[in-house]
């Protein structure tokens, strides 16, 4: 299917790897020019070089931050105008209600909820003086279903979008959509790395970890970067012009609801 967005440009914050590479892929080859941004500068090039060589794109690259005021002045000055912008960052750390305290609420926030509000905010205006834009932010399936030991996340996770369900409805009229992509568990380092804990509190192996919690998704498996991506480029193309403020659970099925 032709996405209809050639030629337009991206920001795709936190690509490197993962579901943001995943993301930064699937619009290149949608034939989108990228903004793409990780603190790790190394993996940071090491994919925009890929991404070039199989997609023939221009790859602009910012190793920073993108969740400290700084990083994301440095990411948000390279962009420039862009007419898709893609929201990411890592993850909270799990663990255990009583044992988060302030610092860790405010982290959290600035993270996953703050720094996806103020780059709408920077890029908003823009996108809708031009008249077209798209946003998809990345949170999580615990937004609909909760996990508890990612209670930090949960929390953040929350606030951000029920910004995004008033601000979607705000802008639309201008031809701007806002939506979120809510992953279950994808097969990237994140999950790698959840897997390890998981062994850790239960006393069994990584695998043993990971083939339970791959039981627990009716797939029966955990997703990829790529179908991420894939989903991602659909709600930023001209053919989600109608889909607006939306919660789009990609999980395989774990979340079980009939809505
Ligand atoms: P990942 O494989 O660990 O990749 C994270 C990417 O983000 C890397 O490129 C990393 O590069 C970059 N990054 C992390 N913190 C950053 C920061 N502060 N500034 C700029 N770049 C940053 O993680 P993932 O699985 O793709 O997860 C992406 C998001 O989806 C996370 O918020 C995660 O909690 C959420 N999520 C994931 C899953 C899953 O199963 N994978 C499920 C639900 C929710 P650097 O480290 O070099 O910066």
């Amino acid at each position: 299917m032709d996405l209809g967005i050639k030629g337009k440009r991206a920001l795709v914050c936190a690509s490197s790897k993962g579901l943001g590479r995943g993301c930064a892929q699937a619009l290149a080859a949608a034939g989108v020019e990228l903004v793409m941004n990780a603190r790790g500068a190394e993996a940071l090039e090491a994919a925009a070089a890929q991404i070039r060589a199989d997609h023939g794109v221009s790859v602009t690259t910012v190793a920073a931050d993108i969740t400290s005021d700084e990083g994301r002045a440095q990411v948000l000055e390279a962009a420039g105008a862009v007419d898709i912008l893609v929201t990411n960052a890592g993850g909270p750390p799990p663990g255990m209600w009583h044992d988060w305290e302030r610092a860790d609420f405010i982290k959290a926030l600035d993270a996953n909820m703050l720094t996806p509000i103020a780059l709408m905010k920077a890029l908003l205006p823009g996108m809708m003086e031009r008249g077209w834009g798209r946003v998809v932010n990345i949170t999580s399936q615990s937004v609909k279903s909760p996990i508890a030991a990612l209670g930090l996340s949960n929390s953040a996770r929350a606030g951000l979008t029920g910004y995004v369900a008033g601000t979607a409805r705000q802008v639309a009229g201008k031809g701007v959509t806002i939506n979120n992509l809510l992953p279950g568990i994808h097969d990237t380092d994140r999950a790698v790395s959840l897997d390890g804990n998981a062994a850790k509190a239960q006393g069994v192996t990584a695998a043993e970890a990971r083939r339970a919690r791959e039981a627990s998704i009716p797939a029966g498996r955990y997703g990829t970067a790529e179908e991420f991506g894939a989903a991602c480029a659909f709600l930023c193309s001209q053919h989600a012009g109608f889909i607006i403020g939306q919660n789009l659970l990609l999980d395989g099925g774990a979340v079980n609801a009939t809505l």
